[in-house]
This record gives C-alpha cells, sequence and structure tokens, in this order.
C-alpha cells in the first residue's frame, strides 16, 4: 500500500488524456450533473492509480469527517462530497469537478488547528456548492471530460516536482496547465469566501480560523512545493482583499462565535503523521526533537523519524519511550507494530498491530501490516482474511492485490491468486503480466460465478486502459 508512491508520468500523460477521452457535451455552454459525474468517476480513478494518494484513515479519514461536518451545514448537493489526499509538500486543496475536494498533505503539515483546515475546505466546498466549476466550464472553450481531465491532471503533474527539483518536462506540463487552468474569478472567491465563511459557523467551527488559515497560506506561499507549483493564491486571486473583507465580516459575528475553538486532538494526529512520514525524515527528526516539553506525540513523531532515518536502536529506545506514555493508544500501538515488522521482530509486531486492529477496525494500514506480519509467521488464513478486508477500501492499489494474491497462492486458491495478480499488474500498467494471469485464472475458472468474475474483471481493467489512453 502506497505511503508515498512516487510519480514520474509528465508531460505524455498529460497528452494522453487530452487526446484519448472522449468529449461528452458535443455542444458547449452545457456541462451536466450526469457529465460532472462521469467525469468524477474517471478522476477518482487516475488519482487513485497515478498519484501518490494517502489511504490512512488517520488522515483521510479524518479529513472526510470535517468534510462530511460542513456539508451537512450546506444546501443539499447532488452528489456525495469526497476527499482525496495526496502526498504532497505545497499548501494546497482543490475543488474538481462532482464535488471532488483534493487536498495535499503540506496543507495539513502547515497549518496550526482544526478551525483553520476546516476553513480552507470550506471555502473549497462553497466553491461546489456554488457551482464555480461547472460554470467555468461551461463559459470556457475547452468543453468536455477529456480536457477538464487534462487540466486537473496537469495540476498534479506539475505539484510532483515540488520535492525532487523538477524537471523540465514537467514545468512545461505545468505551463500548459496553467495556460489552460479554469481559474475562478475574483467574484468566485468572493462568494466562496462568504458562503465558505457560512458553512464554517454554521457547522460550529471558529471563523477565524478562515483568516488564520489564508494568512499563514499568504505567508508560507513559497515554502514547502516550490515556486513552479499552481500556488493556491495563484488559483484564488485577490487575497489581500478578501483577507481584509473577511476580517471585517467576521468581526460583525456575535462574540460567542468569534471565541470558539474546536479540538484539535484529531487534528493534531493528523498533522503529527504528515509531519513524521511525509517530510524529509532529517526535517521530521529536527520538528520533534526541538518539542522540548517531550510531550507524549512529539516522542511518537521522533521515534518514526529515526526509524525513516535507519536509525534502529534509538528509533526502538523512542518507541519504547511513546508507548510507556501513551500505552493503550491504537495508533501508537500501530506504528510501534509497523517499525517492528520492519525490522524483523514479528512476534512484537503480530502483537502491536492485533491490538491496533482490535481497538481501531477501521485502520486499513493497521491491518495491511497486521495481513504481511501473520503472512510471515505461515499463517495465511489470517492473512489473507485481513488483506480481503483492506482491497474492497482500495481496490486498485497494487500492492495490497499482490501482497493478497500471494498469500492465496501460498493456500492453493489458485484461480483467485491469478486473477488478484492480473489486477495488480494491470494497475502497475505491465499488461503482458495482466494478460498472462489472466489467461490462467480464465483457464482455472470452474463454474459461472467464476467465469463471471473473470469477465469483470476484463471490464474493469479496458475500462480503465480506455481511460487512461494506454
Ligand atoms: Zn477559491
Amino acid at each position: 500500500m502506497k505511503l508515498a508512491g512516487g510519480l514520474r508520468a509528465g508531460v505524455l500523460f498529460l497528452v494522453c488524456l487530452l487526446v484519448a477521452v472522449r468529449p461528452v457535451a458535443s455542444s458547449f455552454g452545457e456541462f451536466t450533473i450526469r457529465d460532472e459525474l462521469e467525469l468524477a468517476r474517471k478522476f477518482d480513478l487516475i488519482i487513485e492509480t497515478r498519484f501518490p494518494v494517502i489511504h490512512d484513515n488517520q488522515i483521510k479519514g479524518y479529513l472526510q469527517t470535517l468534510v462530511d461536518r460542513l456539508v451537512a451545514a450546506m444546501p443539499p448537493q447532488p452528489f456525495p462530497i469526497k476527499v482525496t489526499v495526496v502526498k504532497n509538500g505545497a499548501m494546497n486543496a482543490f475543488a474538481s469537478a462532482a464535488g471532488h475536494i483534493t487536498i495535499f498533505t503540506g496543507l495539513i503539515g502547515n497549518l496550526a488547528t482544526e478551525d483553520e483546515l476546516a476553513s480552507v475546505i470550506a471555502h473549497e466546498l462553497a466553491h461546489v456548492s456554488e457551482r464555480h466549476i461547472a460554470k467555468s466550464i461551461e463559459q470556457s472553450q475547452l468543453v468536455g471530460v477529456g480536457s477538464l481531465l487534462g487540466i486537473l491532471a496537469g495540476v498534479l503533474v506539475g505539484s510532483q516536482s515540488g520535492s525532487d527539483g523538477g524537471s523540465a518536462m514537467i514545468l512545461g506540463s505545468v505551463a500548459g496547465a496553467r495556460s489552460m487552468q479554469l481559474k475562478y474569478t475574483r467574484e468566485n472567491e468572493k462568494d466562496a469566501d462568504q458562503y465558505g465563511v457560512g458553512y464554517l459557523v454554521e457547522a460550529g467551527f471558529s471563523p477565524s480560523g478562515m483568516t488564520n488559515a489564508f494568512d499563514t497560506i499568504r505567508k508560507m506561499q513559497w515554502v514547502g512545493g516550490g515556486g513552479d507549483v499552481p500556488s493556491y493564491l495563484s488559483t484564488h486571486p485577490g487575497m489581500d482583499d478578501r483577507l481584509a473583507y473577511m476580517q471585517e465580516r467576521i468581526a460583525r459575528l456575535p462574540q460567542n462565535v468569534r471565541d470558539r475553538k474546536s479540538d484539535n486532538t484529531s487534528f493534531l494526529r493528523a498533522k503529527l503523521l504528515v509531519q513524521a512520514w511525509f517530510t524529509d525524515p532529517n526535517t521530521a527528526k529536527a520538528i520533534f526533537e526541538s518539542s522540548k516539553g517531550q510531550k507524549c506525540p512529539a516522542v511518537l513523531g521522533e521515534a518514526i523519524a529515526l526509524s525513516r532515518l535507519h536509525q534502529i536502536e534509538p528509533a526502538k529506545a523512542r518507541f519504547e519511550a511513546a508507548l510507556a506514555c501513551n500505552p493503550s493508544d491504537p495508533l501508537w500501538k500501530r506504528e510501534y507494530g509497523r517499525f517492528a515488522f520492519e525490522y524483523g521482530n514479528l512476534d512484537v509486531a503480530v502483537k502491536n498491530l492485533q491490538e491496533a486492529v482490535l481497538r481501531d477496525p477501521e485502520d486499513l494500514f493497521a491491518l495491511f501490516f497486521y495481513a504481511r506480519a501473520v503472512a510471515e509467521q505461515g499463517n495465511y488464513p489470517a492473512s489473507v482474511k485481513a488483506m480481503e478486508r483492506v482491497v474492497k477500501d482500495v481496490p486498485r492499489d497494487s500492492e495490497v492485490l499482490e501482497n493478497l494474491a500471494r498469500y492465496q497462492a501460498a493456500m492453493g486458491r489458485n484461480f483467485e491468486a491469478h486473477l488478484n495478480y492480473a489486477k495488480a499488474f494491470a494497475y502497475k500498467r505491465q499488461f503482458s503480466k495482466y494478460t498472462f494471469h489472466m489467461e490462467k485464472s480464465e483457464a482455472l475458472a470452474t463454474n459461472a460465478q467464476e467465469r463471471d468474475r473473470v469477465l469483470q474483471v476484463r471490464a474493469e481493467i479496458s475500462e480503465f486502459r480506455e481511460i487512461l489512453g494506454i
């Protein structure tokens, strides 16, 4: 499962998208909700299979709860609002068609409170509720799912260059994406601020999060992602005027609303993981070392950073110190279990991961590592059961599929093993291996149900190839 999958797609991918996907609207000026839903489904598939998406429920699940709280304060929407977290150091977030909100880890890592994070999401949700994207598409000459997917992909492809300096090729795609980008107008921004503050207050958050968040984004705009990333501010113009206007608006709210403060416990857990796992390990180590109060979360963060630097003994000592001060937290157990698994202490790994899973059954990461650890011990039935549960939530993750296939093969469940290997290779875009395993599973299918499953996988993969143009 991708903790931090790499992305080396570049221009070719962007160009492929532009030509491969058939435009939906034949006449300009109509971008219907059906078009938007189709776009969203394809966009999901592209993001999931091409970008370093974060599946960890401690991060993604938490963000979805913020989104859900805000959505409950909005007028009813024609589609469910879904959040995707992408590993990228830039402070950025954007709404795309059909209520899809993408948030970069840099935003979580650099904001200070839940109210601030909720504010940025509320602003993006207001772009959704006001249908700014659909309206912008209707007004542009680039109508069609293909061109819009290209633009969205271009923004993401470009943004990947932040961590590795950025090649000319990737920069080229950013320039291309920029020139085609569907920019929000200043009017759109004012609307989004206004409705956004409304949703924020209605959902019980503090409105001061809005001005604090935008102030931080303004100050940090060159930090993290690098100057070549289309920044939040370049896609959300007029920040100076907007800040003043928002301050004025918030000042008119009742005192008790202005004085609200959200509980930051869950936010700080997500932020801890983002800083510990998704920033440079030396930077991460420095961040947590400097928390001289040595609060429990900082100790865990330091342990994770040390483990990423392969300083095994110091890491082990910090993990043990972290667990000693927070002995019952499933996240602490999960992280220690992962570390123990990575460095070969299977008994410790299984014990901690099992406890983490029992206390938090929704933690797919704990389950993923638990499945791997018990497989190492030879307990394939338990590992298959756990990995099948993980696959349900991340059905296109090659690493998960490949592990599951391996355990199924070890149990002699060859039909299913070949089918899962086939999917794993298809999503890695290794199509000759995909074909090999599909043929094997087809030959092994013994009843109508199994033959149906073969057909389903074939249909799933041909759609995937059609959408990506490969
Ligand atoms: Zn905006």
